[in-house]
């Protein structure tokens, strides 16, 4: 059942996904070689605390730590250790955080030092094609619009789009209806209505779609070992439209990174 939120909620959403944000931020200051997933988990825990949030991930089905952190061709759910990041590495690191009873997630892929051309390109098309997808979240629109948007865009470079992890509602549980895949076909699904808000999150390969599971029982990776990008925004409809909740302002400003990505989504809505 899909959990309609009130303009009251949706703003107490936002707080949850703004601290996630700031922590992403936090974090773009720190990833760089020779550091280690584990100490930058340590790191996150503390921030989050410190902005009177918990961490979301931490505990969730047993996770173990505060952050997922997937370099390389891990898609998703990497578990943070004590290997340290060498240049050219890519991470996607994915952090939730619960406030006021609310839950927030949001993911950036880093790049490590400087990066391949054709991985960069990878992060550049993940990204867009997550604009592509969130602008059409809005009232009237169909669950796999969403998803025809982001493959539509992402198969295009010839990138493979993941199948078996999807986006999701968000609220007071950090994985609700309805799921958010991020393929499909235009005009299916559950229809959208104002007050939704959810998470969209395209996983997109440089190479196959296909993936495999580690052992430890939740590391994602590609199955042909080549990289993988994430990217993730909170996302409510209001006034019939996608608002963002969530920020990657925070990590351009860290970086050092002129973007008008954000602006230029709110206004060619
Ligand atoms: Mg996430
Ligand atoms: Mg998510």
């Amino acid at each position: 059942m899909i959990k309609i939120k009130t303009r009251e909620e949706i703003e107490l959403m936002r707080e949850s996904a703004l601290v996630v944000s700031k922590t992403l931020g936090m974090l773009a200051g720190e990833v760089k070689p020779g550091v280690t997933t584990l100490y930058l988990d340590k790191l996150a825990e503390d921030f989050i605390r410190a902005e009177g949030a918990i961490p979301g991930f931490l505990g969730l089905y047993d996770f173990p730590n505060t952050l997922c952190m997937s370099p390389n061709a891990q898609v998703v759910h990497g578990i943070p250790n004590d290997k340290p990041l060498i240049e050219g590495d890519i991470i996607s690191i994915d952090c939730g955080a619960l406030k006021n009873g609310f839950y927030g997630d949001h993911a950036y892929t880093f790049e490590v030092g400087v990066v391949a051309p054709e991985v960069k390109k990878l992060l550049d098309v993940t990204k867009q094609s997550l604009y592509e997808g969130i602008r059409q979240f809005r009232a009237g629109n169909r669950v796999e619009d969403v998803g025809f948007a982001i493959q539509n865009y992402c198969e295009k470079y010839g990138y493979g789009v993941v199948r078996e992890l999807v986006g999701h509602g968000l609220g007071k549980t950090m994985h609700e209806d309805p799921e958010m895949p991020n393929y499909g076909r235009r005009g299916r699904g559950k229809k959208f209505v104002e007050g939704m808000v959810v998470a969209i999150e395209p996983m997109i390969n440089l190479g196959t779609h296909q993936i495999n599971q580690l052992k430890d029982g939740w590391t994602i990776l590609t199955r042909d070992g080549k990289p993988s990008a994430h990217f993730e925004h909170d996302v409510a409809i209001v006034n019939g439209k996608p608002e963002l909740l969530s920020t990657f302002k925070y990590v351009y400003d860290a970086l050092g990174i002129v973007s008008t990505e954000e602006d230029e989504f709110r206004q060619n809505l």
